[in-house]
Order: C-alpha cells, then sequence, then structure tokens
C-alpha cells in the first residue's frame, strides 16, 4: 500500500451528526455535557495499546466515554486479540479503532517497543474475529486526530501535536488531513536539535527526543545536581514544586530545547496550534511558559505570534478519542 492520506473535512464531520441526530452546535466539545440523542448513535471500540498498558473505551460520536478500562498488556497476541474481540463484541460497538506505538505498513504492525505485536496482521485478524470494520493507527497520530476532530474548529487547518513521555512522538494536521503513518512521515522526535550532541537509537545525534523526553528531564536534573540523583521525570517534577533552584534549572533547559523543536517544525508546517501531550504535559507549569516565550523570539518571524501553545485537552484519553475518530472517518 502506497501512502495514504485521510481527509477529515469538518463539514463532512457535521453533516454525519446530522445523519444521527445530533443537536446541532453540540460537536466540539468531549465530555463537558451530555449530548441529547434524538436517534440512536453510533459508538466504537477504542484501544490505544501500551507497551506497560492497554488502555480500552467504549466512545459515541460525540466523543462521550460510555466505558473505559485500562490492564496490563497481554504478554502474548493470542491473547490481545482474544481481549479486544471480547471488549468489542461484548459492548456491541459498530466498529474498531486501535491505536498502537508503531505503524503499520503493509498490513503488518511495527512497535519497537511492543514486540509482541511486531509481523502481526493485527487489522485483518481483528476483523476476521469480530467481523467489524478495524482500523490501526499510530498512537500519536490518533491523538493529534483526537484532539483535531473533537476540540478544534474548523479554522484549525494545521495543527500539530507533541506527545511528551518516554519518547517524543506526534501527529500532523495539514489542511485537515491526518498524515497517517504509512507515509512514515512526521518523526518529531528525530529531528536534530544538535548535531554534536549524543547518539540517538535512530542513528543521529542531539535529536529532539534525546532532550525533550522524560529522560532527557532527568539527565538534566543529574548533570546540574552535584549530590541528588533521580531516576523519574515526577521526582523532578515534585522537587520544582517545593521550589528547588536545581529543578528549575533543569526544567528551564527542558523548555528552551523543547522551543527549538517547536520552532524548526513550526517553520516547516506553519502550524495555528501546537498541542501538548503526553505525560509530560501534566508538568506543564514547569516549563511551558518559559517555552513559548523562547518560541516566540526564535520561530520565522513571519511566524510570530500566529502559533497557540497550549496543552492538549484530551489527556491521557487522547489516544482512545482518536480512535474513535479513525472509526468515524473509516465509516
Ligand atoms: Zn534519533
Amino acid at each position: 500500500m502506497g501512502k495514504r492520506l485521510l481527509v477529515f473535512l469538518h463539514g463532512a464531520f457535521l453533516s454525519l451528526g446530522k445523519a444521527y441526530g445530533l443537536r446541532p452546535g453540540r460537536k466540539g466539545r468531549a465530555g463537558i455535557s451530555l449530548p441529547v440523542y434524538q436517534d440512536e448513535i453510533m459508538k466504537y471500540a477504542c484501544f490505544d495499546i501500551g507497551a506497560t498498558n492497554l488502555k480500552m473505551g467504549v466512545v459515541d460520536e460525540n466523543g462521550i466515554f460510555l466505558e473505559y478500562e485500562s490492564e496490563k498488556t497481554p504478554y502474548t497476541y493470542e491473547e490481545l486479540i482474544k481481549r479486544i474481540r471480547d471488549f468489542s463484541l461484548g459492548n456491541s460497538c459498530s466498529a474498531v479503532g486501535i491505536g498502537i506505538p508503531g505503524n503499520v505498513s503493509d498490513g503488518s504492525a511495527y512497535c519497537p517497543n511492543l514486540p509482541v505485536l511486531n509481523g502481526h496482521p493485527l487489522e485483518t485478524d481483528i476483523e476476521a474475529l469480530t467481523e467489524l470494520p478495524v482500523s490501526v493507527e499510530n498512537d500519536a497520530n490518533l491523538a493529534a486526530l483526537g484532539e483535531y476532530i473533537f476540540f478544534e474548529t474548523e479554522s484549525t487547518g494545521n495543527m500539530i501535536l507533541l506527545t511528551l513521555g518516554t519518547g517524543v512522538g506526534g501527529g500532523l494536521i495539514l489542511d485537515g488531513t491526518l498524515v497517517t503513518s504509512e507515509s512514515a512521515a512526521f518523526e518529531v522526535g528525530h529531528i536534530t536539535l544538535n548535531f554534536n550532541g549524543e547518539k540517538c537509537g535512530c542513528g543521529k545525534r542531539g535529536c529532539f527526543e534525546y532532550y525533550c523526553s522524560m529522560n532527557g528531564l532527568v539527565r538534566s536534573y543529574n548533570e546540574l545536581s552535584a549530590d541528588v540523583k533521580f531516576l523519574k521525570a515526577a521526582d523532578v517534577y515534585k522537587q520544582f514544586k517545593i521550589g528547588d533552584k536545581v529543578a528549575e534549572l533543569a526544567f528551564d533547559k527542558y523548555a528552551n530545547s523543547l522551543a527549538h523543536g517547536m520552532a524548526s517544525i513550526a517553520n516547516l508546517f506553519a502550524p495555528l496550534k501546537i498541542k501538548i501531550g503526553g505525560g509530560l504535559s501534566e508538568m506543564s507549569d514547569a516549563y511551558l511558559h518559559t517555552a513559548v516565550k523562547v518560541f516566540s523570539k526564535i520561530v520565522f518571524p513571519a511566524l510570530k505570534d500566529k502559533v497557540v501553545i497550549e496543552t492538549a485537552a484530551a489527556k491521557n484519553r487522547a489516544g482512545l478519542l482518536g480512535a474513535a475518530a479513525l472509526c468515524m472517518v473509516h465509516g
């Protein structure tokens, strides 16, 4: 299969809402108030398969969660697909959307951090088990898609979502279109911040991910601190909250790296919004203000004051919302 682009026109989305009798104007704000249904609406079985946890949700076409569960990711492929089948059929869903920490190429999953999926035709296998339409996509792409469909208006044509966590990933919406993982585009974690920097697993040096992942933050703290050493980003954040100067410095360094990464990406795609998701988005009060300040100084002048940078609204359920959006556009 070649490069595949999914088109998400908001006009079409609104038509879809009307077709199922949603109250006009309800679209676009997941989880704020309960919708008024005039007819039965579609509900989707949504999965976010992580290296540690398997998140599962039943999400309706209005972005409302009807069910949510999280459990340890099964150890074997057979257990995993059985769990997906049981959850999907047990909740009488009309389609299945799945996010994976990797991509799908020629029908097979490739996930460097989740070998249990590697080489398996996940989409085909779940379709055979459930007899439902199944769509699979990269988890960061789905987070971007969910954020775009459920929390943005049609005027946000170009949007980027960065997931800052164990690694650095992201999803790109260009003119209302999600650039999917089959194209292997938008590996934002591996743009170069410092070509003389440390070697990355991808083969280059000084990648964005090296500095802006959780490990990058912890490494900064440990380099700056003469005595106390930490293993987790959450520990650095705790220190920041109690006024530790070293933690403040580590977050400033982090903010500076983040700003440079974001400016490079913005210069390429001119997004109206950059949204911050992933585990580190929960610590954004420690770095986002500084990152925005630095960003506005270094971004290409024509983009100055034109890019809104904010934390993602969907929090840790963004992937599941994106899986629901994927089901909707795939029909
Ligand atoms: Zn790299």
